[in-house]
């Protein structure tokens, strides 16, 4: 399967700072598929600035309704609207900032299916849950609990994000990964059929491209959910090159 680098843009940058951004990684690398986040009002100009070329558009969250009285929302069609074609969902900053459950994940995701939008549904333990031995256990009822039926075949990605490797330039071994990437993989089978051994699983936290190449090698790490180093056109494009021909 193609490998996905996607870069989250969180809530960073003015309107022209994310179009230049756009520009410097609309180059793309051969062989491997880009994805951009910006914030929303940034979203459909950095779509228009990718016109034409391989990296996509998608935005950061989205809401579980179709429309109706939401003051501040964005509803998954209007996000389709802008040109972009996928949503990040259930990412840690969102279920620990805005108390989002599983529950509400699972809605928001079912939302973004129903608009078109590949969602990219984000999982990860926190620190005290992984020293209590129990990140494979989390991260197995986030899935279970956040992933609706059509995930599999609409091509939805899932991003392993270890809440403690978020932005601190810390990271699981690459063993640690592997454990939990299969475990992923194990039970997305179960699930859904072996149409799931095709879903993309990225990793996520502190990918810099220094370490990237290592977390590539290893098996059913499909790409990498990118923070920080996608502020940076020649870092993520570098992480890009670090995906195994
Ligand atoms: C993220 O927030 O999705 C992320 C992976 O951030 P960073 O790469 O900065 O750790």
């Amino acid at each position: 399967m193609r490998p996905l680098i996607a870069g989250n843009w969180k809530m960073h940058g003015s309107l022209r700072e994310s179009v230049r951004l756009a520009e410097g990684v609309r180059e793309g690398v051969p062989g491997v598929d880009l994805l951009v986040c910006p914030t929303f009002p940034h979203l459909h100009p950095v779509a228009v600035a990718l016109l034409g070329s391989r990296v996509a558009v998608g935005a950061q969250d989205c809401h579980a309704a179709a429309k109706g009285a939401h003051t501040g929302d964005v509803s998954a069609a209007m996000v389709r609207d802008t040109g972009a074609t996928h949503v990040i969902l259930g990412h840690s900053e969102r279920r620990q900032n805005h108390g989002e459950t599983d529950a509400a994940v699972l809605a928001k995701t079912e939302a973004a299916l129903a608009a078109g939008l590949v969602p990219v549904l984000c999982v990860g333990e926190t620190e005290a849950e992984r020293l209590a031995g129990r990140a494979e256990a989390v991260v197995s009822a986030q899935l279970e609990g956040s992933i609706p039926y059509g995930f599999v075949t609409s091509g939805g990605i899932v991003a392993y994000e270890p809440v403690w490797a978020i932005g601190t330039g810390r990271t699981p071994t690459e063993a640690e990964v592997a454990a939990i990437h299969g475990t992923m993989r194990h039970a997305l089978v179960e699930r859904f059929g072996p149409a799931a051994r095709t879903t993309r699983l990225l990793y996520g936290g502190s990918v810099k491209p220094g370490n990237a190449a290592g977390l590539f090698a290893l098996e059913d790490v499909d790409g990498a959910l990118v923070g920080g180093a996608s502020l940076v056109p020649e870092d993520f494009l570098a992480i890009a090159r670090a995906v195994p021909e």
